[in-house]
Order: structure tokens, then C-alpha cells, then sequence
């Protein structure tokens, strides 16, 4: 028997590299594919993109030196011939394919300039001796240096070793038509003679349903679990009294929708009861997120708690707290600016006037969960654009809440309502929000017109110019949105590009103001420039992309995106949104650069075709996969390993309710299910 004990440390580096860190960890370390190395294939039936072994006589072998060195070998047997090519090889493979040599080659066929070939297919010696494999051969997903021998004996032990007891029971697994667990993980692992490699590989086989169906419903079951421990947890109750939120909406010049006031109503109940909301607010671009967040904010005041108001751009910040100060003030309430660009002096007022309590409400960046920053009794915690934050950004201000209420009992914590304009398709929400109460608007304020989007190419830029310069003599005002840059030193080549457009539309457009705001820009004139922008003083706003969340300009009418094909779908419908707040006829150019990649033209498509936020958050998880909708990389939420969230909406259904059922009637089997799948998984969790 293999033991930890047994295997190199510098094995055990590389399979913690690939998340295994147990022994158990290894039976769910299933395979990417198979190979099917127990039957030869005809040369003459090969055909092209098909994967094949096939075994003859080597009868060239030659190292070529156009285009550049390879070695090339011909392969012979009865049927017929097929070239071997090999762009990187050894003097040893040079060797083993020598003219003469029987070898069995296993590698997808395709057409090539002598006829049928194999690129670095993999070789072995031939003959009778070499029987043929009984079953299709697993490939693992592995990491440099580990071989797929050394997995698939420490699997295969492991699967003799570790008890495979169902955590199903039988009745359950009956009625959803569920395969034994045991047998799936065998069959997966050590697939039988009778299995087509293509059965497993589209991942519909029953083995597969069942294990992706335990995964899913691990996923439910620990987010429930989550769920009902925040409910165990402490907030302050903070009760609609009406009175200041009753001012704000006597002062505001318009009515809200039906929809804001009935999200409204969900957070009023829900931060009046005393265990910490956890709600996302979710609402297209333009929808009015704002309004309500402030509404609930001064719920939390007329309680006497404090608010921290968080967006994670500076000039999203920023017009959030001016907003707020216009909302605010009049109610005599003061709320304190906190950002990392402050002068030592400011950042230091605003801090103590937090600690203090003499300000309500304190909005910023970042820097709001520093830990120099203390509240005297925090009780709302809003997240403009809460994806854009990482989970342990959030958990650091919702500690605030305990560490710094000495007067109250030590658990308590902030309520915590979350936004996002990014729409979560039905699945995701099923799954890896579980743990949150969602709530959404789906209306717009009334009086909106329809944008048009347009898509040009680059190679009538100059057209583009002259409808901008007609849209602004006409009284209107436009974004052009400089291109974004992914390489390493993408700051400074998107600076340098911001300022190179913006001097070439100022020479081009003499006739009207154009202003520039990017991201290096201090922030006093940073906000000079939105200002003078907000207030009608510019005709044009050439801007990198830091204008992509929450800018409100109604009177601007056009929207140039520069290198729209570069663009995620998302911030391109973010982008979008800037623009259609007015009563003017709005239009959108995306400017593309040919040629496009087969992505960039799909995303075109989508956003070109569709001005529903919640379509195309659907379209681009089918594009992307979930990891880039949630922001994964910096949030640490565990992707599904096995299910496919775009695949498995049926199964997903299935685990959702079983959970409930389970976590209800039969927690002993809730626990082990979710020990087997979780055991050390708490990326699994959100905060
Ligand atoms: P988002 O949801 O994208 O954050 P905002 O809160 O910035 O949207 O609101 C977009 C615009 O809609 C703002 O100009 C705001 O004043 C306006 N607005 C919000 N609610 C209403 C309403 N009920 N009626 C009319 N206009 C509204
Ligand atoms: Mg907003």
C-alpha cells in the first residue's frame, strides 16, 4: 500500500499543486480524457482530427531543416503510409524510429502537405510482444514532472484502499436515477472493454451525471450550510422609522419605480431583523441602484449607525459621495470622503471623525477597510460594484463591525447589501450566490429612449469624428473611451494612448472643448474635469476606461468605444449604459480593428444585437465560463471541477432540492456528503 509516507516530497509538492492533498483527494482526481489504445487502426482508415493508434514498419527517417528542423518518418504498414513529424526530439528518438523499426503510434491524424500524418504522436515499440491495452487509458489533468503512471498508480491504490461508501442512500439514488458511487468512480478511473471513449469524454455518461450531481450538491449543501449560520449571527436591528428616509424621498424630484420600491421594502425588512443581511441588489446599468442604497443608508442613521459606503473606483466614489452630499446635507447629516489619495492632513480628520461617530456616513474606496479605520458603531456596509471587490476585501469591513462596538456584544456585525449591474444568469445565481438573498430591479425610470449601437470599423474613423462633432454642435455632449491595453505595462501605454487620442480629436475638432480624464490623473483634476463635463463645459470626454462604472451624465448622448474589440462584454454594456439617460436619441459606436478574432466578433455580436443586461451576462457565461463572471481570480471562489453550469442546469435543479431535503430530514447525510466533497474546501464559501 502507498502511504503519504511513501511518496517523495517533491511528489507531494506536485499533487498539491493540482488541490490534492489527501489521499481521498486522489479518487475525485478524475480524468481529462481517455486514449484508446486497445484496438490498431488501419492506416488507410485513418481520418483526418481522429485520435488513433495505429502500428507498422518505419520506413524513412529523416531530419529536415525546412521550415525549420524536423524529424519526419514514415510510417508503413498494410493498408498503407502515414508521416510522423516531430518539431522538438531527442538523438533517441532519432534512434527508436529508425528505418526497420516496428512502432505502434498513438496521435490525431491530420491532413497534411504529403498526405496523411501524426505530429508528435507518441511511440512505442511494436510487435506481438506488446499486447494491446484492455480499456481506454486514463489521461489525468497533471502538472510538469508528475507522469501519468505515477497518478494513475497512486489512483488506482487509493481506489483499493479508501472505502467507497455511497453517501447516497439507496432510496434516494432510486428515485433520481442516480448511479452507485463506487461503480462511477471504478468506471471513470478504469473504464470497462465495452466503453466508447467518446461516451465519457461528452461527460453525459451516467458515471458522469452521478458525480457531477454529488459535486453540485456539495456546492449547494455547504452554500445552505453557510446560509443558515449567518442567520445565527448577530446585527443591529435597524427598523424602518421613516422619518429621515421620509425626507429624502419627499426631496427627490421624481417618483421611485415600482421595482426600486419593492427591492426597497426587501432590504428595510431585512436589516430590521437582528441576524446580518446579506443581500445583492442587482440592477442593469441605469436602473437606480444608487437612490435605494441611499435610502437604506439612512434607515441605518435614524437608528443611530454608521454607514460605510464602498465603490472601488475613486471616481465612482467620488460621485457617489457627492450625491450623497446633495441627498444628505439638507438633512443635516455629513458624510466624510476617505480615499487613498487624500493629503495626510484630510485622511486624518476623516478617520477620527469616523472613530468618533460625527459623521454618519463615510463613503470611499479601499480604503475604508484599512486597518487605521475605525467605526464607532457600524451597522450597513454597502458594495457598489461588489464583484469588482475580493471576498477578503468585504470580510475586513465586515470585521469592523465586531472589533470596534466595544458597547455592544462582541458577535455583532454589519449588515452587508452588495450591488452590481452585472446580471447573474439563473444558474449562477443558483449556484454560487446561493448563500446571498438577491434582489433585483428589473425596470428602468421611465423616459429613457433606446440607444442605437453601431459597429464601425477602425478604417472609418474619420466618420466617426464628424458624427461627433455633429452630435456636440447640435448641444449634446460625448465619451470617446480610449482602447484598452493588456500587456504588462499596460498603465503607461494606456496613458500614452489616452493622451495621443485625445490631442488628435482636439486637432480634428478644434471647434469644440475636449477634456481628458485617465487613471494617472490627480484626483482634484480628476473630478475638475468630470465636473466641468457634468456641468456642460466640455463637448467631448476622452476618458480610458475608468469611466466604465457608474458615471452619470444625462445630457451625453454618444458614446465612442475605441478598440471595442478588445472589450469584455460586460464593460462594454457597461460603457454602453453611460449614455440613454436623457431624453435625447442616443447612439453607441463600438470601433473595431480588423482582423477580429472569432471572440472578439461573437462579443460583437451579442452586444450588437442585444441591450438587455440580463441576455448578455447569459451569452457571456456561455462565452467565458463562470470564473470571469464572478471574478474569481480575486474573490477565491472554487470553481465546479466536473459539472458546467451552462450543461448541467437540470442537475443543478436536482442537487438544489435534494439539499433542502437532506439538510431537513437527514443531516448525518448532509455531513458526510459534504465531508467526502468539502473536506478542506472552504473556498467553497462566500462571505
Ligand atoms: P445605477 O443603477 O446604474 O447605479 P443610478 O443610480 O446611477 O443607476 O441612476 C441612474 C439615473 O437614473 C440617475 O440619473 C438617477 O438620478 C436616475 N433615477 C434613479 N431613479 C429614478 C426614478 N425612479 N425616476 C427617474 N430617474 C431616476
Ligand atoms: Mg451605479
Amino acid at each position: 500500500m502507498i502511504t503519504p509516507a511513501k511518496i517523495s516530497p517533491a511528489t507531494l509538492a506536485k499533487l498539491a499543486k493540482l488541490g490534492i492533498h489527501h489521499r481521498a483527494d486522489l479518487l475525485l482526481h478524475l480524468p481529462l480524457r481517455y486514449e484508446d489504445e486497445t484496438h490498431l487502426a488501419p492506416i488507410e482508415t485513418l481520418q483526418a482530427g481522429e485520435t488513433a493508434q495505429v502500428e507498422g514498419i518505419i520506413t524513412h527517417n529523416e531530419v529536415a531543416y525546412r521550415p525549420r528542423r524536423t524529424l519526419v518518418c514514415r510510417l508503413q504498414d498494410n493498408s498503407g503510409e502515414l508521416y510522423l513529424r516531430f518539431l522538438n526530439f531527442y538523438p533517441s528518438q532519432i534512434k527508436q524510429l529508425a528505418v526497420g523499426q516496428k512502432i505502434r503510434a498513438i496521435g490525431e491524424a491530420r491532413m497534411g502537405y504529403y498526405g496523411m500524418e501524426m505530429v508528435h504522436p507518441k511511440c512505442r515499440a511494436g510487435g506481438e510482444d506488446t499486447p494491446l491495452q484492455q480499456s481506454l487509458t486514463p489521461i489525468y489533468p497533471t502538472t510538469a514532472g508528475l507522469a501519468q503512471a505515477v497518478l494513475r498508480k497512486l489512483i488506482n491504490n487509493a481506489l483499493e484502499t479508501i472505502p467507497l461508501t455511497d453517501t447516497l442512500p439507496a432510496a434516494l439514488r432510486q428515485k433520481l436515477h442516480l448511479a452507485d458511487f463506487a461503480d462511477s468512480l471504478r468506471l471513470l478511473h478504469n473504464p470497462t472493454p465495452d466503453i466508447a471513449a467518446s461516451a465519457l469524454e461528452e461527460r453525459n455518461h451516467a458515471a458522469w451525471q452521478r458525480i457531477k450531481f454529488d459535486e453540485l450538491l456539495a456546492q449547494q449543501l455547504s452554500m445552505r450550510v453557510h446560509h443558515q449560520e449567518r442567520n445565527k449571527r448577530k446585527a443591529p436591528k435597524l427598523a424602518a422609522k421613516k422619518l429621515l428616509t421620509q425626507q429624502l424621498l419627499q426631496a427627490l424630484p421624481y417618483q421611485l419605480t415600482k421595482a426600486q420600491q419593492k427591492v426597497l421594502k426587501e432590504i428595510n425588512l431585512d436589516i430590521a431583523k437582528t441576524h446580518p443581511m446579506q443581500r445583492l441588489l442587482l440592477g442593469d446599468v441605469g436602473s437606480g441602484k444608487t437612490v435605494v442604497a441611499a435610502l437604506a443608508a439612512l434607515q441605518a442613521i435614524e437608528n443611530g449607525y454608521q454607514v460605510a459606503f464602498m465603490a472601488p473606483t475613486e471616481i465612482l466614489a467620488e460621485q457617489h459621495y457627492l450625491k450623497l452630499q446633495e441627498w444628505l446635507q439638507p438633512l443635516g447629516l455629513a458624510p466624510v470622503w476617505l480615499s487613498g489619495s487624500l493629503k495626510k492632513k484630510d485622511k486624518t480628520a476623516a478617520i477620527d471623525h469616523i472613530a468618533a461617530g460625527t459623521t454618519q456616513i463615510a463613503v470611499g474606496t479601499h480604503a475604508l477597510f484599512q486597518t487605521s479605520v475605525t467605526f464607532k458603531n457600524l451597522g450597513l456596509v454597502i458594495v457598489d460594484e461588489q464583484h469588482k471587490f475580493g471576498v477578503q476585501q468585504r470580510l475586513a469591513l465586515r470585521n469592523k463591525g465586531k472589533a470596534t462596538a466595544p458597547d455592544l456584544q462582541k458577535s455583532i456585525e454589519p449588515h452587508q447589501l452588495m450591488m452590481s449591474a452585472t446580471p447573474i444568469p439563473r444558474t449562477l445565481a443558483m449556484s454560487y450566490y446561493a448563500d446571498l438573498d438577491v434582489s433585483t430591479i428589473d425596470e428602468l425610470p421611465p423616459g429613457r429612449t433606446p440607444i442605437v449601437t453601431k459597429l464601425v470599423s477602425d478604417a472609418r474613423r474619420a466618420e466617426v469624428f464628424e458624427r461627433v462633432r455633429a452630435a456636440c454642435l447640435a448641444g449634446r455632449q460625448a465619451y470617446w473611451v480610449c482602447p484598452l491595453i493588456e500587456e504588462s505595462d499596460a498603465l503607461e501605454v494606456e496613458l500614452q494612448n489616452a493622451i495621443a487620442t485625445h490631442q488628435q480629436l482636439t486637432e480634428a475638432l478644434p471647434e469644440l472643448k475636449v477634456g481628458l480624464a485617465h487613471g494617472r490623473l490627480p484626483p482634484a483634476e480628476k473630478a475638475a474635469v468630470m465636473a466641468a463635463f457634468k456641468a456642460g463645459e466640455l463637448h467631448l470626454l476622452v476618458a480610458t476606461t475608468v469611466i466604465e462604472v457608474g458615471v452619470d451624465v444625462p445630457n451625453a448622448s454618444l458614446m465612442v468605444i475605441d478598440h471595442a474589440e478588445r472589450m469584455g462584454l460586460a464593460q462594454l454594456h457597461q460603457l454602453r449604459g453611460r449614455v440613454g439617460r436623457g431624453a435625447a436619441e442616443s447612439m453607441c459606436v463600438l470601433l473595431f480593428m480588423q482582423p477580429l478574432s472569432e471572440l472578439a466578433r461573437e462579443r460583437l455580436k451579442v452586444i450588437y444585437e442585444n441591450t438587455d443586461g440580463f441576455i448578455i451576462a447569459q451569452q457571456d457565461l456561455q462565452l467565458r465560463g463562470p470564473g470571469e463572471l464572478l471574478g474569481a481570480r480575486q474573490s477565491g471562489v472554487a470553481m465546479l471541477r466536473f459539472a458546467d453550469l451552462t450543461e448541467d442546469e437540470d442537475l443543478l435543479e436536482q442537487a438544489r432540492s435534494v439539499a433542502d431535503e437532506l439538510l431537513r430530514d437527514a443531516p448525518d447525510v448532509a455531513r458526510a456528503h459534504l465531508q467526502r466533497w468539502m473536506a478542506n474546501k472552504h473556498d467553497f464559501l462566500h462571505v
